[in-house]
């Protein structure tokens, strides 16, 4: 009998932060252990519950999202999109611009599938969201990654970027808000890489899930403002800054060069067609959601619960010998640097699994978001404060042992 085999269009595509060592602390879950999660950025199991006016009316809409709708999505939602884009500042974006998909991540892999010939480029950063890489990678693409300079406030290298575009380049992923590193991107870097969007013929995408999860004095720049002459693919929804992971909602929006992109646009609205429409009860949560008051503001602003589990976490990790962490501007992730000469790594993920099997913590390895080298780790600072000082100071007692071996 022949094994039954899972398809060559997968042999290269990894997302590790769902990867073994999640299987193992499930087990060891099962089990009846305890495992402290800082693994994903799922922020409603950790009580930052979405707002209630979003919930009663997602209820309230319920008998109307029985049937299928339109493959890009309710009208009011929709609108409610295009409405902000009006408010930030992206010109010319209509109702027909914007696709309500289920999260984010069925659209990125949407408008992946959609563009990418075997053998073609896509710019990602590195560290990225891996989603990105695996989705260019399932398309048939090829994702090269460009440096992003933790020595520089994790700010994208442009000289980097520049390099690495060649004539099978079609587009460059920039990821603002980042995921894993906090970083928010300054203007003019943004605008650098415009110009070599328009320079280079390449589209733009813009993940910008995290843009009002954002601290201290930090400001988000949409790409789309920016990027009003080339082709300018933006991506957001209501996982993060809603606390509505589990509703898997979010919309892409289609600005700038939209004239040169007929073609393209149509394959997107060919496998939006495919799927017949995302969940449409979740739909129903959109307007309310980018309407009104902002809740996240409260636990963003000084004080607030998100601000200070920041707080608390970045200090207690830097206070770790040989442990360096540049501090988040925005969004719910850390991604300090072990220092090579303290600590040793050749594999990071084992140094994860160890840690999981040692203490019962669970972290997500740098090599995980494409960091080229085994030496950073993610860590999410949504749990409660006592929490995150119990983690830390687990993970500290840990770090020491293998300091020391
Ligand atoms: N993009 C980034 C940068 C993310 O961090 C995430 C989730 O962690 C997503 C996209 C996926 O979001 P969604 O829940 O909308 O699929």
């Amino acid at each position: 009998m022949h094994h039954i085999k899972k398809s060559d269009k997968l042999d290269n595509v990894c997302y590790d932060i769902r990867g073994p060592v999640l299987d193992h602390a499930n087990r060891l879950e099962e089990e009846g252990l305890r495992i402290l999660k800082l693994n994903i950025g799922n922020p409603a199991p950790f009580g930052l519950e979405a707002p209630d006016e979003i919930i009663h009316d997602v209820i309230h809409n319920l008998t109307k999202a029985q049937g299928y709708c339109h493959a890009k999505g309710i009208y009011s939602a929709r609108k409610a999109v295009m409405q902000r884009c009006q408010l930030v500042g992206i010109p010319n974006v209509e109702i027909d611009d914007i696709f309500l998909g289920n999260g984010v991540s069925e659209l990125i892999v949407m408008a992946m599938q959609a563009l990418l010939n075997n053998g073609d480029e896509i710019l990602v950063p590195a560290p990225d969201y891996p989603l990105w890489t695996a989705a260019v990678t399932l398309a048939g693409g090829k994702a090269v990654h460009y440096l992003c300079d933790e020595d520089n406030e994790w700010q994208p290298d442009i000289n980097d970027i520049a390099s690495k575009i060649t004539p099978r380049t079609r587009g460059i992923v920039v990821i603002n808000p980042n995921n894993p590193t906090g970083a928010v991107y300054g203007k003019t870097v943004l605008e650098q890489i415009v110009d070599l969007a328009r320079k280079h013929d390449l589209i733009i995408y813009a993940d910008e899930i995290y843009d009002r999860i954002l601290y201290d004095d930090a400001v988000h720049v949409p790409m789309g403002t920016l990027a009003t002459d080339v082709l300018c693919i933006s991506f957001n929804g209501l996982s993060k800054t809603y606390r509505l992971a589990g509703f898997r909602s979010g919309w892409l929006v289609v600005s700038g060069a939209k004239h040169r992109a007929r073609s393209y646009i149509q394959g997107i609205e060919m496998l939006a067609s495919m799927r017949l429409c995302a969940n449409v009860p979740a739909m129903y949560a959109i307007q309310t959601a980018l309407g009104g008051y902002q809740s996240i503001g409260d636990l963003v602003a000084p004080g607030g619960r998100l601000y200070q589990q920041r707080e608390k976490a970045w200090t207690l990790l830097n206070d770790i010998p040989g442990v360096s962490c540049v501090k988040p501007k925005a969004a719910m992730y850390l991604f300090p640097r072990l220092d090579p000469e303290v600590y040793p790594i050749e594999d990071d993920e084992q140094l994860v699994l160890d840690l999981l099997l040692e203490e019962r913590i669970l972290l997500v390895q740098g090599t995980a978001f494409n960091w080229p080298n085994p030496d950073h780790f993610r860590i999410v600072f949504l749990p409660r404060e006592d929490d995150l000082e119990e983690a830390i100071a687990r993970l500290a007692r840990f770090l020491e042992k293998y300091r020391q071996n």
